[in-house]
């Protein structure tokens, strides 16, 4: 093939990849340049998931007339003038290449009036033509409007995820602007409803109830720290509220939203040992640097930066957290707390006096459908004398329940030797193939709620939620939207009756986040086995010896006993044999 200089179109079209990836990294320009215009206000629109239509509209300074053709020139910016200046700079924008990328992927309108013209001025911009500057009557500010985004790039619009998902990118990029300028006034709606609507009067908690729900908003700490020019303020959670994943983390440097930061490590370091293992803290952190310090110009969408001394500024922040969390914190008990979900109220199970005072028989609100079916109180038989009798791979044998330790595990003796069972994971198992089983027959009994249970979540949970609706009806649930981002939950499965919907459900929707578009024919399995890893019983949790023998009852029955459905082992096997090497009573010494 010849080498030859591409066409400025096809030039342009991969440029914009580069900086114009979904509808979300639109938003985020647009956004950037109203703030870097000095907007008190700003407002989003958007429609079918920004794919059609998304409007950006400021009050800020505007664009004169007569700049307009240059703001859509690549390279075109008044933020920079010299390379030295990126060591100074204070706006977020400075390369000039956003407007240029978005008019050569969309159908681009520019619409802006400066307080010094006597009317304002509109631009178009389609698949990279530029079009006339008009005269218009406008308000001061910028109207910047982008449709039928990749329009004349089929092959980039393929990667576009569902709806939900792309919706749920600009949700959470907002909220997080509007949280990082408080004193900004940001309105974002599809259709008629605002999905998020801020105040600008500077206030930060307020806010943060949009991005978490009112009830993690109230519990998150504050932080205010500075030292040598340096300085971090937001909100980190107690070590009480955790979350699976680190999606919860926020970061913003010097007003920039930054991802995959090493800050986001820092942060963790500072809950070194109070955390599980697996469990992050939520935060909303907002750094100032000197200028100086940072270089801003290391991503082509600006969600990197480089620090010149990398290490004082992560462990300012590792210690800035630290002290917050501690001073909050009442160190032991908040970590044995965590440690064991709640913290065990008696002796160990394992004690039969004990047991026998304690066991009060059903725990209440269980039902008949439920965890614990009170059928069979002692099917589980003593173990053979025959040593011949070897487990089938896969299926566990007839157990004898000895006892529960730690609150955690169920202590059992097979017909070869003693099995340790992960409470919380058999239960997940059992549940998971009752609710398919009874999901395969289409009756899944459903249990009303006496009094329905309301669930405040973010917007961007929200949306989650509203995508699975169906799904959740198909498996028991009945949830209804209840209000601005918050739900009714008027139903659960039978199954689940003894569990707390409120909260399985925030749980669920944060499971729901960490996998972005799970194909349709998987959706229903995999949101089942997340339901039952909710409502399950959990570690530390104290299960009467009636409770412990149906639950190992149950694990008999079940088709795949040795797995929980997401694949971790339900139970450890120590064979006879393999006691008796390590106790030196065979094998060589
Ligand atoms: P950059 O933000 O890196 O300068 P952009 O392509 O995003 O590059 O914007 C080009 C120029 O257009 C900006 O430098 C600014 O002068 C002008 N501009 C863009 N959006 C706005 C806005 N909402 N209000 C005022 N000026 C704007
Ligand atoms: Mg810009």
């Amino acid at each position: 093939m010849t080498i030859r200089i591409l066409s400025p179109e096809v030039a342009s079209q991969i440029a914009a990849g580069e900086v114009v990836e979904r509808p979300a990294s639109v938003v985020k320009e647009l956004v950037e340049n109203a703030l870097d215009a000095g907007a008190r206000a700003i407002t989003v629109e958007i429609a079918a998931a920004g794919r059609t239509l998304m409007r950006v509209a400021d009050d800020g300074v505007g664009i004169p007339a007569d700049e307009l053709t240059l703001a859509v020139e690549r390279h075109a910016t008044s933020k920079l003038v010299s390379a030295d200046d990126l060591f100074r700079i204070a706006t977020l924008g400075f390369r000039g290449e956003a407007l240029a990328s978005i008019g050569s992927v969309s159908r681009l309108t520019i619409t802006a009036h400066t307080h010094e013209a006597s009317a304002g001025a509109r631009l178009r911009v389609e698949g990279g033509m530029i079009g006339k500057v008009e005269k218009v009557g406008a308000p001061v500010g910028t109207v910047i409007q982008v449709e039928d985004l990749f329009y004349n790039v089929p092959a980039r619009l393929k990667f576009l995820k569902q709806d939900g998902t792309e919706r749920r990118a600009i949700d959470a990029l907002l909220t997080r602007y509007a949280l990082a300028y408080p004193q900004v006034r940001f309105k974002l709606s599809e259709g008629n409803t605002p999905s998020l609507q801020t105040s600008g009067d500077g206030d930060r908690r307020a806010i943060l109830a949009a991005l978490y729900g009112v009830d993690v908003a109230r519990q998150m700490l504050d932080v205010v720290s500075e030292e040598e020019g340096y300085r971090l303020s937001g909100f980190i959670s107690p070590v009480a509220l955790t979350r699976s994943n680190r999606k919860e983390i926020t970061f913003f440097i010097n007003g920039r939203w930054i991802q995959d930061t090493p800050l986001t490590a820092a942060l963790i370091q500072a809950y070194h040992t109070l955390l599980m293992v697996g469990r992050y803290p939520l935060a909303a952190l907002f750094l100032e640097a000197p200028p100086g310090e940072v270089d801003v110009n290391v991503h082509p969408a600006k969600a990197e930066v480089r620090f010149r001394n990398p290490d004082k500024v992560f462990s300012f922040v590792q210690r800035s957290a630290r002290r917050a969390i501690l001073a909050y914190t009442p160190v032991p008990q908040a970590a044995l707390q965590n440690l064991w979900g709640s913290v065990p109220s008696g002796p160990w199970q394992a004690d039969p006096a004990w047991d026998l005072a304690h066991d009060t028989g059903r725990r209440p609100g269980l039902n008949d459908e439920g965890l614990f079916p009170s059928g069979q109180q002692s099917s589980a038989i003593p173990p053979s004398s025959e040593d011949t009798q070897i487990p089938v791979p896969g299926q566990v044998p007839l157990l004898r329940l000895i006892g529960q330790i730690g609150a955690t595990y169920l202590v059992a003796e097979g017909p070869d030797g003693l099995y340790l069972v992960d409470q919380h994971a058999a239960h997940e198992r059992v549940l998971f193939e009752k609710l398919m089983a009874q999901h395969e027959k289409k009756s899944i009994p459903s249990q009303s709620l006496l009094t329905p249970a309301v669930v405040d979540l973010p917007p961007a949970g929200a949306r989650l939620l509203e995508d699975q609706l169906t799904v959740l009806e198909h498996l028991g649930f009945q949830i209804e939207p209840f209000g601005n981002n918050a739900f009714q939950v008027r139903a659960i499965p039978a199954l689940f009756t003894n569990s707390e919907p409120a909260g399985a459900l925030r749980a669920l929707v944060e499971d729901f986040e960490e996998d972005e578009a799970p194909l349709q024919n998987e959706i229903e399995a995999r949101i089942a086995a997340r339901v039952c890893k909710r409502m399950a019983v959990k570690a530390g949790q104290v299960l009467n010896p009636e409770e412990q023998r149906a639950l190992l009852n149950d694990l008999e029955t079940c088709l795949s006993p040795r797995t929980c459905p997401h694949g971790r082992p339900t139970m450890i096997h120590l064979s006879v044999d393999m006691l008796e090497r390590q106790f030196g009573r065979k094998g060589p010494r």
